[in-house]
Order: structure tokens, then C-alpha cells, then sequence
């Protein structure tokens, strides 16, 4: 499919199981690799290091191509590209911001678009990644949450793009030099706050991560992973015990009346549930503290008694609060909290023990900022549209 094709969103793609064509060796963990090794005709005796090998290949040198996988027999790199690709997303096109984020938006099978923001810092460079095209839940301040969801993110797609953002970087290693020799690494942690609800595609992202996590490869540890969701309860204890990621919780409200409106999966598990599932998150996963973010909107969840009331609520759980000023998109029912309102909100967080950084907005000249993923691809649709009018091609 060539680059300029039209875009359909709005219709569910076949998954991609009956799709046609050699099996992709991305997104496979260690035991679904050696699975189809086997099926190739590797013997069981040497399974385990073949798929150590490719998996070396794949995940470390970054290799794409079977036939620069030189410690394999010439005969088994010829089985392997018979029987297989090495596929990612494909990069569609590169924003780069005047602070240096970077926006990828980027194609995956069945001409869907998602897109990805890397985001450098001082200390780190975190991309944010996206788990679905769309989504199905309907937060009312999000502007992905306008757009249906077309479909879940296979494993590939989603660790693809890891992937395809380190080869952006050039941050594969060279022969001779191991992960992170060459000085801190520019990807060193993942954000799962891109499109869609993580939880809701959730053994794609586990899959996906178990392979970002594996120590023979991409090797990031799984505290630099924070997976967000808006609250999907009976996922939560699982992301723990099968995950073992940082996890951050969109929580926006201190009553169910007001979360019920902008995160409208309150209405099946309301705060008092969530926070319930919240509480035994550390535990299970052994990690310090949860995130709760709360998006700063003027005149709706921005007063004083909404501070005393989060910190009432959240008490007993270790927790951090980040304060996201709310990215406008057009036609946006809400308006940012003014600067004010937003430090005086954090102040009674602070003085009550609890760290509330005030998010920076990222990336606001080419729309790569928290919630805004999806006018960048609209726009991108629409001009393609207008060309195609223009050029009668339509
Ligand atoms: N679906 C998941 C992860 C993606 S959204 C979730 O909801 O947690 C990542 C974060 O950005 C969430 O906290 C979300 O509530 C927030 N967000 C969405 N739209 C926003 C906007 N317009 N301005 C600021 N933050 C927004
Ligand atoms: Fe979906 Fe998260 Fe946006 Fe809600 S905030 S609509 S869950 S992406």
C-alpha cells in the first residue's frame, strides 16, 4: 500500500491471526519463538539456543535482515526467511518539536495509523506508546477518545515501536560495545499513555513488554515502564503479577459524580473500588508508588476542597500526583486551569506529603502533548483527502 492511500478508521480489521503470509518473529515471546522453531524443524534439543540466538539478533543488534545473522548456518538463515519476516510499523512520517520531542506517526497493518511521542529530558528520554488504534472508552477531556477504536495493537506493533524509535535514535549497539556503554541511553523509559486503554489489550502490552523487559535485549527494566490506564479494576492485580511495571492511574476527580463525566468507565468501577485495587498494587508488584494523574480542567475538579478531598482519598496508598494542565484540542469542552489554580492545588498536595510535579506539556507546536494524539493524524487524513479531490482522484 503506497504512502498517500486513504485511511479508514472507522471499521474493525480482521485480526491478525488469519492474516496471509510468513509468521512475523516480532512480538513473539521467548516460548511462542520457540514454539515456531520447532514447527521449522529445529530439533528440541537445540530450541533453546536457536531461539537465544535469533532473539539476540532481534532484540540486541536490532538485525532485520536473516541473512546478517551470522553465527546461524547458512541452510537455517535460508529456513528462517522462507518461513518468516522481521516486521515493524512502518514510519509514516517524523515531527520533530522546537523542544525535541519527536512525533512518529506511524502505519501498521490494514493502513490503521497510531502515533508515538519520544520525548528527551535531561536525565532520560521516555517514549510514549500507544496499545490501541482509538479507544472504546469515551473520556470526555481526551481527544483520542473521540475516535472509535479500530483495533487492538498486536504484540509487534506495540514493541515495534520501541523499536523503530531506537532506530530513529541510532541506538542500536555496535559490535564490540554493550547496552548502555555508550554513556545513558536516549531511550531509557517507556510510558504506555499513547492511544488507548493498555488493560484493554492486555496480553498484547504484557506480551510486549516481557520482550522491551528480557536482559538479552532491549532491557529496559520494569521500573522505567509506567503503564496508564483509566481504571479497568480487574486488570490491575494481573499488571501486577504479570507485568510488574510502574503503573499510573488516570484518576481526574475526587467524587463519582464528576469522574463518572470524564472518565466514564467510573460508572462500572467507581473510586472507592479502584482505589481499592490501587491499594494492594505496591504489594503485588513490589514497586514503591503509583501515580495518579489528574488533568487540571478550570471551574471542574480544580478547587481547593478537590485537593483536600485526593488527598483524603488516596491516603494509606504510596502515591505521587501529576498534574497535567489540559492540552486543548479543537472543539475541546474544557478550558486549562489558570497557572494559579494549578500551583495552589499542588501546594496543598505538597504540604500534605505527597510530591505533585505539575506536568510540562511536551511537544504542544506539533500536537504530541498528553491527549492530543489523533488531530495530527485527522489533519494528515484530511489533506490527503483534499488531495486526492484536487488530483480527481477520489
Ligand atoms: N488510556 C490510558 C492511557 C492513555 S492517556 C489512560 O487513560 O490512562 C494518557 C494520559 O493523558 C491519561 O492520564 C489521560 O487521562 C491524559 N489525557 C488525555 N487527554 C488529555 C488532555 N487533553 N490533556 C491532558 N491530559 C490528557
Ligand atoms: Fe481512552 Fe485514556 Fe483517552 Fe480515556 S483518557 S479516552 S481511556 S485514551
Amino acid at each position: 500500500m503506497s504512502v498517500s492511500a486513504p485511511i479508514t478508521q472507522d471499521v474493525l480489521t480482521i485480526p491478525r491471526k488469519m492474516a496471509e503470509g510468513p509468521l512475523n518473529l516480532i512480538g513473539l515471546t521467548r516460548p511462542a519463538l520457540a514454539e515456531a522453531l520447532r514447527a521449522v524443524g529445529v530439533p528440541d534439543k537445540q530450541v533453546k539456543m536457536r531461539v537465544g540466538q535469533v532473539w539476540q539478533w532481534l532484540y540486541h543488534w536490532g538485525v532485520r535482515d536473516f541473512g546478517a545473522m551470522t553465527n546461524l548456518s547458512k541452510d537455517f538463515r535460508a529456513t528462517l526467511a522462507e518461513n518468516f519476516t522481521i516486521a515493524l510499523p512502518e514510519v509514516v512520517s517524523r515531527q520533530v518539536s522546537s523542544d525535541g520531542t519527536r512525533k512518529y506517526l506511524v502505519r501498521i497493518a490494514g493502513g490503521h495509523e497510531v502515533e508515538v511521542v519520544y520525548i528527551p529530558e535531561t536525565d532520560r528520554g521516555t517514549l510514549c506508546v500507544s496499545s490501541q488504534v482509538g479507544c472504546t472508552l469515551t473520556c470526555s477531556f481526551c481527544h483520542t477518545g473521540t475516535q472509535k477504536l479500530v483495533r487492538n495493537l498486536t504484540a509487534a506493533e506495540i514493541v515495534g515501536q520501541i523499536m523503530l524509535a531506537r532506530d530513529d535514535l541510532g541506538e542500536w549497539p555496535q559490535p564490540g560495545t554493550g547496552t548502555g556503554d555508550s554513556g545513558p541511553r536516549l531511550l531509557s523509559n517507556v510510558v504506555l499513555m499513547g492511544m488507548g486503554e493498555p488493560l484493554y489489550t492486555f496480553d498484547n502490552v504484557r506480551d510486549a513488554m516481557k520482550i522491551a523487559m528480557d536482559g538479552e535485549g532491549i532491557a529496559l527494566s520494569r521500573r522505567r515502564i509506567t503503564l496508564s490506564t483509566s481504571g479497568v479494576v480487574p486488570e490491575i492485580a494481573k499488571t501486577a503479577e504479570e507485568i510488574g511495571c510502574l503503573l499510573a492511574v488516570s484518576f481526574h476527580a475526587t467524587t463519582d459524580e464528576v469522574r463518572d463525566k470524564l472518565v466514564p468507565i467510573n460508572k462500572r468501577w467507581n473510586i472507592e473500588t479502584l482505589l481499592n485495587a490501587l491499594r494492594e498494587y505496591p504489594k503485588i508488584s513490589n514497586s514503591e508508588r503509583i501515580t495518579f494523574e489528574y488533568v487540571m480542567l478550570k471551574d471542574v475538579n480544580d478547587s481547593d476542597a478537590d485537593a483536600r478531598r485526593l488527598v483524603r482519598l488516596i491516603s494509606g496508598i504510596p502515591a505521587k500526583i501529576n498534574l497535567i494542565p489540559f492540552n486543548e484540542w479543537p472543539g475541546a469542552p474544557y478550558q486549562r486551569s489558570d497557572w494559579a489554580r494549578i500551583e495552589a492545588f499542588a501546594d496543598i498536595i505538597y504540604k500534605a506529603g505527597y510530591a505533585s510535579p505539575i506536568r510540562t506539556p511536551r511537544g504542544e507546536d506539533i500536537m504530541a502533548a498528553c491527549g492530543q494524539l489523533k488531530s495530527a493524524t485527522e489533519r494528515a487524513r484530511k489533506s490527503r483527502a483534499q488531495i486526492a479531490a484536487e488530483t480527481g482522484q477520489v
